[in-house]
């Protein structure tokens, strides 16, 4: 009998439909016979009716609220239905948000059979978390080497998503840096990279199928790719515009420059100091990011953006100073210069999963904003609710599913937890965690 499956991204069409991940998804479980798959957005969620099973994709944190209310209005309609989640939030840390699933997959599903399993409701099964069964570790799931039959060439794609009409190229999985923060490097370890060939059938008939003229490539650090000159050279010569997601100030040299064309170049120093990059592995120098001034200066890009945090443990007022001499002193070199900067957020599986968030950090951005405002250059951050409420999430325990269940959004999830004096228990240092048994 036909199964009726939905692949939804918990928010907006125009975020989902550039997530690879949604079209992983759907080409992954299309390969199944009397499996019938579609996607579904925020917009549209409301049409699935009496399907068998609903997967949902957590990206973010914050879409917990909208995956949340998802499931609520859908097992009305839906009362077979078995419910599922992954994605990296649940690599990260299921448990807020396992109790409203029927099951969670913990991992990368190529090159397994796990969703169709749980779609048959089989959840003692490697890489799978159930309430409905009695498990204590759960161990991530990942394909060794990334090929091309799980990859979706066919990627319906829109205008409004962020890389407007292009095809996702994925580089490769997982970062062969090491910076200390960072999730994606923990949750995608080890790192996977394709071969180039493959990337350039790849290519080709995604360009082709899709009818479009940009290709995406996604990594996330797109210049580590070992062939990145012979894939972007392979990419020119196709005639195709070519969108990197990220790259790394010290992977840019001329010849990239040249065939890539940037009218922006992002860079994310992270820190301001060499002290503070040392000490959180970001391993970019100084010397880096003026080369990549430099670069820019040559190739006539006309803007940089600049990726700093604050909070980070060690920080100092010297640090916050050292950010804002370096941001300056950019400035006299490129016309226009834009800054993101937000609060460092000590994820689970980092060598900061237990640290503090530092509720300072508001006060940081806000005199940084100040400092560099006046020179001309805009500061962009984050809601600073938004940030902390991201922070509990990432770190939570099963409790905070009684305050998910009654929180319509991440103020009243802070204020709820505020009240019962709990919030401290999520942001300050932790003890326990609640993470311990998700072996990544
Ligand atoms: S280079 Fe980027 S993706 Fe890689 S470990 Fe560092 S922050 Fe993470």
């Amino acid at each position: 009998m036909i199964k009726n499956v939905a692949i939804i991204y918990p928010n907006k069409f125009k975020a989902g439909i550039s997530c690879l991940a949604v079209h992983i998804l759907a080409k992954h479980l299309s390969k199944f016979k009397d499996i019938n798959v579609s996607v579904y957005f925020l917009e549209n969620y409301h049409k699935i009716k009496n399907f068998d099973a609903i997967f949902i994709t957590l990206q973010y944190e914050n879409d917990y609220f909208n995956a949340i209310k998802i499931v609520k209005d859908l097992r009305k309609t839906n009362s077979n239905a078995v419910f599922v989640a992954g994605g990296p939030c649940i690599m990260e840390n299921f448990y807020p948000i396992a109790e409203f699933f029927d099951a969670v997959i913990v991992g990368e599903i190529e090159d397994s059979d796990v969703m169709l399993k749980v779609i048959n409701r089989e959840f003692d099964t490697e890489g799978v978390y159930s309430k409905h069964i009695d498990k204590d570790v759960v161990k991530r799931i990942y394909p060794k080497k990334l090929t091309i039959d799980d990859y979706p060439i066919y990627q319906p794609t829109s205008e409004e998503g962020s890389y407007g009409k292009s095809f996702l190229l994925e580089l490769g999985r997982g970062c062969p840096r090491r910076c200390r923060f960072c999730l994606a490097r923990a949750i995608y370890y080890p790192p996977r990279f394709r071969k180039l060939n493959d990337l350039m059938y790849l290519a080709e008939e995604g360009v082709k199928v899709n009818k479009v003229n940009k290709v995406a490539l996604i990594a996330p650090s797109v210049g580590d790719y070992k062939y990145i000159v012979e894939l972007c050279n392979f990419l020119d010569d196709l005639g195709v515009q070519i969108s990197p997601s990220s790259l790394r100030a010290d992977t840019l040299n001329e010849e990239l420059m040249k065939i890539l064309r940037q009218k922006t170049l992002t860079i994310a120093p992270e820190a301001g100091s060499e002290r503070l990059r040392e000490f959180i592995k970001k391993d970019i120098k100084e010397g880096d990011i003026f080369n990549a001034v430099d670069l820019a200066k040559k190739f006539e890009v006309n803007k940089i953006k600049l990726y700093f945090m604050v909070g980070i443990p060690t920080e100092t007022e010297e640090d916050i100073e050292k950010l804002i001499n370096l941001t300056k002193k950019i400035k006299k070199e490129i016309k226009k210069v834009e800054v993101s900067i937000n609060p460092m957020i000590p994820k689970p599986h980092t060598d900061f999963e237990i640290e503090e968030f530092d509720l300072t950090s508001k006060k940081k951005i806000k005199y940084i904003e100040k400092n560099l405002r006046k020179e001309g250059v805009k500061v962009e951050y984050e809601n600073f609710n938004s940030m902390i409420c991201q922070c509990v999430l990432a770190r939570g325990d099963e409790n905070l599913s009684n305050y998910l269940d009654v929180s319509k959004n991440p103020t009243n999830l802070i204020s709820a937890l505020k009240k019962d004096k709990l919030l401290d228990k999520y942001l300050g240092k932790i003890d326990k965690m609640p993470w311990k048994n998700i072996v990544i």
